[in-house]
């Protein structure tokens, strides 16, 4: 992968003139496609689509999904504060959480939906003596993430009530007076169609057991494939199985399930490149490696660092240098001072070098990392080395392009900061 996804150079002239390096560039047209395919997910009576909003949560990309007729998956009650600020209608929201806070109180009596995740969750709900209907995120079991890290199914993994405590959650839910619509499974980033068939399967043996369910909630963890060897979802194909298990069960228990989805990969992952500029080249001789330095690094994109996640990377050089470089093995490091801040580690192996086969990087060369729209500006070393958060810009359908969140100033970044 040799070419830009969305930009063209002129743009990144442009970007580097208006608003400098590093910073993200999201893409409205490929935001939209991407909504309308998740819309188009096989279901057999009634879907709601949520985006899950940890993603990329800035306001400009919740309010293009908001206008597609999407949904919000929250993840903490400041994510639903963010949804609702960017215009979002409450009924249109979910929470589900690791940390089920005290606020969350307030926004539930305004509409707000919740999927308890464990029986703690339970309890704390309940003894907040509200009455309004509850689903239960349940971990079924199995899980089909990339990596470890990336795997939230299954006995390794904290996300939801286990399996086992099935028996558990019912009678806690029946002697709170507790009534269940929902039951919400999300087990990680896959795109075999048979795992999900399975999965589905074991989701709807969850919701035979509370008679009340209405809504069977199947999570996120479409997979893209951002490198060439990676395998990508086909919604269509992984959702055709799940249509007809609905329809099956239907004809069994006469329960007309709604299926709600809610990606957040999917949805953004391919909309957003991350434009740097090498800033810096070291050689260490033959036995060792030509690295490119970046002006970003794990202050934007964490993922090559935390799972040895691979990106394309594409080096252009800027206006009015050679176009043309051959191309030679060389790695591509970000600008901290931590040998982890690798973007070119070896695939699943975060501590390895994996020399890229890449143009011959010059200084002052745009390098751009594409792919970054899923959990790179959201989940971030933000401010390590006192780097200022990157900006973040959207090319708009009109060819437009402006700046979404500015960059971090100085006095942002050290407000909070008091000496005694
Ligand atoms: C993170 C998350 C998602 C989205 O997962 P993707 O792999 O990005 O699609 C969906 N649902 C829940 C509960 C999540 O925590």
């Amino acid at each position: 992968m040799d070419s830009l996804r969305f930009l063209t150079t002129e743009d990144l002239d442009q970007i580097r003139m208006d608003f400098g390096t590093p910073s993200f560039v999201y893409d409205e047209a490929t935001l939209r496609a991407n909504a309308q395919a998740v819309k188009e997910f096989p279901h057999a009576f009634g879907l709601f689509a949520r985006y899950a909003m940890k993603a990329a949560p800035t306001a400009a990309i919740l309010r293009i999904f908001n206008s597609e007729g999407l949904g919000i998956d929250a993840s903490s009650v400041h994510e639903v504060e963010r949804a609702v600020r960017s215009g979002f209608g409450t009924e249109s929201i979910s929470l589900s959480s690791q940390e089920l806070s005290d606020d969350f109180r307030y926004w539930l009596q305004d509409g707000v939906k919740v999927n308890l995740c464990s029986l703690h969750q339970i309890h704390k709900f309940a003894k907040w003596g509200k009455r309004e209907p509850v689903g239960l995120r349940f971990n079924p079991g199995m899980g089909s993430g990339g990596t470890n890290r990336t795997n939230v199914g299954g006995p390794a993994s904290s996300f939801g009530i286990w399996k086992g405590d099935l028996e558990e959650a019912k009678s806690l839910c029946k002697n709170y007076g507790l009534e269940v619509e929902r039951i919400h499974t999300h087990i990680g980033s896959g795109s075999d169609p048979e795992v999900w068939k399975k999965v589905a399967n074991m989701s709807l043996d969850l919701v035979r057991a509370f008679p009340s369910v209405k809504t069977l909630n199947l999570g996120g963890g479409y997979k893209v494939a951002r490198m060439e060897n990676e395998v990508a979802t086909d919604l269509k194909e992984i959702g055709q199985p799940v249509k007809e298990l609905f329809q099956q069960f239907a004809e069994e228990t006469g329960r007309e399930l709604k299926l709600e989805i809610e990606p957040g990969t999917f949805l953004l992952a391919h909309a957003c490149s991350l434009v740097t500029s090498i800033q810096d080249i070291t050689s260490t001789g033959q036995e060792g490696y030509r690295f490119l330095k970046l002006d970003g690094g794990m202050t934007e994109i964490l993922r090559p660092s935390l799972y040895g996640a691979q990106h394309p990377i594409v080096v252009v050089p800027e206006a009015g240098q050679e176009r043309f470089r051959e191309k030679m093995d060389q790695v591509v490091v970000g600008h901290c001072c931590e040998s982890g801040d690798l973007l070119t580690p070896s695939p699943g192996e975060p501590e390895a070098l994996a020399p890229r086969n890449l143009p011959r990087g010059e200084v002052g060369d745009f390098c751009v990392i594409e792919s970054v729209g899923a959990y790179c500006s959201s989940m971030s070393a933000k401010n390590y080395n006192s780097f200022p958060e990157a900006a973040e810009i959207l090319k708009k359908q009109d060819g437009i392009i402006a700046v979404i969140r500015k960059r971090q100033t100085f006095e942002q970044m050290v407000e909070n900061e008091v000496v005694p």
